[in-house]
This record gives C-alpha cells, sequence and structure tokens, in this order.
C-alpha cells in the first residue's frame, strides 16, 4: 500500500483523484486550505480508514511521511486566482517549493499540476511541450500563469540539482462533475445558466477556442505519468485535442438542456487567449494515453450532476 499525498484534494480535480487513489488500494492524505475547495467534495471518502484531511495552507511547510506526492493545492479559474493574485503566486510557488523539499526528504516521487496557461496566448497552434509559450508577465493572469511557470522550474531544479524524482503535466481546460456551480468558468457558466433559463454570457465574440477534456480521463493520465520511469520528468500535455470555439460549446449545451436561453455578449477579459489546443503525441508515446469522453457525453454528465443539484444554487 502506498501512502499517497494529495495536495489541494478537497478541489475539483484533487476530489477525482483522491477517490480514485483510495478505489486503487492506497493510503491517500489530503491537505487543503478550502480555499476553493470543500469538504463536500471528497464526503463518501470522510470515515474510509485510508483517507485522512488536513486542514493545511501549503504556503506552509509540511512534515509527513510519504511515497508520492500529487501538489495540486491553486486555485485555478480566472475570477478565482485573480481574488487575491498574491496569495496565488504565493501558493504556486511556495507551495511546490514546500512540497519538493518535502520529496526531497522523503524520496517520494511528485508529481505538479501544471497548465496550458504556460502557453499563455499561443502563438503556435496546436502546442507541443516545446513551445516556450507567449504570456504577458505584467497582466492580470500573470499571477496564476507565471507563478506557474516558476513552479515548474523549481521541478526542474529539484530534479537536476537534488535528484528529486518529479514529474510534471500540463493540463488544459479540464470539467465534470464536483466544480463549483459559480466558478466563473465557461461549462459551469453555460451549463448553470442554461438550467436556470437566464442569459448564456459570451465574452468577445466567441470565436475564442479552448479544448475541453473531461475529469476521469485526466485523473487515468495523471496516474499513469506517475508511473512512468525516474527519469522521465514530462512536462507532458494531458488534455483532449478537440477544439470549440465558446459559441459552439454555448450552442451544444442549448441543444443537450433544451433551454431557451439567450446568448450575450460582453466584452472579452484581458489577456484571454485566443485559442489552444493540446499536441498530445508525447502523451500518446509515453503514457500509452489519450482521452476517450467526447465533450457531448461529458457535457451529458456535467448537467445530469447540476440538475441533481438544484435548488441549491
Ligand atoms: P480547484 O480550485 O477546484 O482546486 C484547488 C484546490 O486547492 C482547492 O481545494 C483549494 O481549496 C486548494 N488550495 C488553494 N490554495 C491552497 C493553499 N494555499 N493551500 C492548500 N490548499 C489550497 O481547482 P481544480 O480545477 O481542481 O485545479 C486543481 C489543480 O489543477 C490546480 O493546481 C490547477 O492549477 C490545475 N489545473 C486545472 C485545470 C482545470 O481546467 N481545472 C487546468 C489546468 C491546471
Ligand atoms: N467565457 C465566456 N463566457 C463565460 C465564461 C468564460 O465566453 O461566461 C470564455 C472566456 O472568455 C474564455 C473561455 O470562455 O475565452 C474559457 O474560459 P475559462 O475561464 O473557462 O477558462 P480559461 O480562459 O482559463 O481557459
Amino acid at each position: 500500500m502506498k501512502r499517497i499525498l494529495v495536495t489541494g484534494g478537497a478541489g475539483f480535480i484533487g476530489s477525482h483523484l483522491c477517490k480514485r487513489l483510495v478505489a486503487d488500494g492506497n493510503d491517500v492524505l489530503c491537505i487543503d486550505n478550502y480555499y476553493t475547495g470543500s469538504k463536500e467534495n471528497v464526503w463518501s471518502l470522510i470515515g474510509n480508514p485510508h483517507f485522512e484531511i488536513i486542514r493545511h495552507d501549503v504556503i506552509q511547510p509540511f512534515w509527513c511521511e510519504v511515497d508520492e506526492i500529487y501538489n495540486l493545492a491553486c486555485p485555478a479559474s480566472p475570477i478565482h486566482y485573480q481574488n487575491d493574485p498574491i496569495q496565488t503566486t504565493k501558493t504556486a510557488i511556495f507551495g511546490v517549493y514546500n512540497m519538493c523539499g518535502l520529496a526531497r526528504r522523503t524520496h517520494a516521487k511528485i508529481l505538479h499540476a501544471s497548465t496550458s496557461e504556460v502557453y499563455g496566448d499561443p502563438a503556435i497552434h496546436p502546442q507541443p511541450e516545446t513551445y516556450w509559450g507567449n504570456v504577458n508577465p505584467v497582466g492580470i493572469r500573470s499571477c496564476y500563469d507565471e507563478g506557474k511557470r516558476c513552479a515548474e522550474s523549481l521541478m526542474m531544479d529539484y530534479h537536476r540539482l537534488h535528484g528529486v524524482r518529479t514529474k510534471l503535466i500540463r493540463i488544459f481546460n479540464t470539467y465534470g462533475p464536483n466544480m463549483q456551480a459559480y466558478d466563473g468558468r465557461v461549462i459551469t457558466n453555460f451549463v448553470v445558466s442554461a438550467l436556470k433559463g437566464e442569459d448564456i454570457t459570451i465574452y468577445g465574440d466567441g470565436q475564442q477556442t479552448r479544448s475541453f477534456q473531461y475529469v476521469d480521463d485526466l485523473i487515468e493520465g495523471m496516474i499513469r505519468m506517475m508511473d512512468t520511469e525516474d527519469s522521465f520528468t514530462g512536462p507532458v500535455n494531458i488534455g483532449n485535442p478537440g477544439e470549440f470555439t465558446m459559441l459552439e460549446l454555448a450552442e451544444l449545451v442549448l441543444k443537450l438542456t433544451g433551454s431557451k436561453s439567450k446568448l450575450v455578449f460582453m466584452p472579452l477579459p484581458q489577456d484571454d487567449p485566443r485559442q489552444r489546443k493540446p499536441d498530445i503525441s508525447l502523451a500518446k508515446s509515453k503514457l500509452n494515453w489519450e482521452p476517450k469522453v467526447p465533450l457531448e457525453e461529458g457535457l451529458k454528465r456535467v448537467i445530469a450532476y447540476f440538475e441533481g443539484r438544484k435548488p441549491n444554487y
């Protein structure tokens, strides 16, 4: 039985990861400060002898004995990470610094959840891991983008300098149950508005694109990455290459919900990337991984999840 630490384990992705790791027969310790996560996300695990949860901020050092670390702690939605951008930068950087130190002392493997945001507003399409990105270092998204870029740098230096077994994945837009109804991300905004019959807000002209991955596919990719040989650090893109404009997404949500909501156009937020689509050749070859859940199927599951939560939002 492996002892596995998951930081940010009470968040959207972390809660799915904790459930999968416990189901696979591991002993899981989750730490979270509940900034954007909640105990409700891991309610079904509380009381399980192979699951523990501790309130802790990863900006502070944390001591325990573990075999593997998944470092996910960090707000991910733009409205959340821009709410307190200094806290976001500190979480991204000190969080990974403290976890790399823990990995070094315990000889644990560490996987860090980096992001497609390291590519910024990409000038190369689709984005391979070899692309260095196009990030505005002083814009309103930079607390997250630059925080995550610095975290990648720290991971690689702990590997080169101290031989820590580091693993970097770059996650592309992911969705699924346990997302917060009002996290401001596009899938939750569109689905919740459609279910409530409220206007669907399209930012800009709606021609910007994103590639959406269902959470179960991501979790499989994370576990496969952790299981690669020690010398393989990544970074590896984990995402679904299906690419959609926000207008196409809105039309699909309207079709699947049968909603009569209207589309309304609002200003595009500053530094909003125009396009994003992962090149997943490396994940295919090194992890033998590719996503399985098409957007329409994943959206049906998310719609069912939010329908089941009415009227709690
Ligand atoms: P989330 O906001 O649902 O989860 C983040 C979790 O981290 C929350 O439970 C939050 O309370 C916790 N947290 C935040 N700051 C903390 C701190 N200082 N100390 C301890 N815990 C803290 O977000 P998510 O979508 O589940 O994202 C998880 C990770 O995956 C993040 O690192 C994010 O950057 C990365 N990621 C997510 C996506 C996506 O589309 N969801 C895309 C790329 C990368
Ligand atoms: N978006 C939108 N309407 C919304 C929320 C978001 O048109 O109600 C757009 C947003 O401008 C961006 C895309 O959807 O172009 C994805 O936004 P999200 O915040 O989900 O993710 P990110 O921009 O971080 O990829």
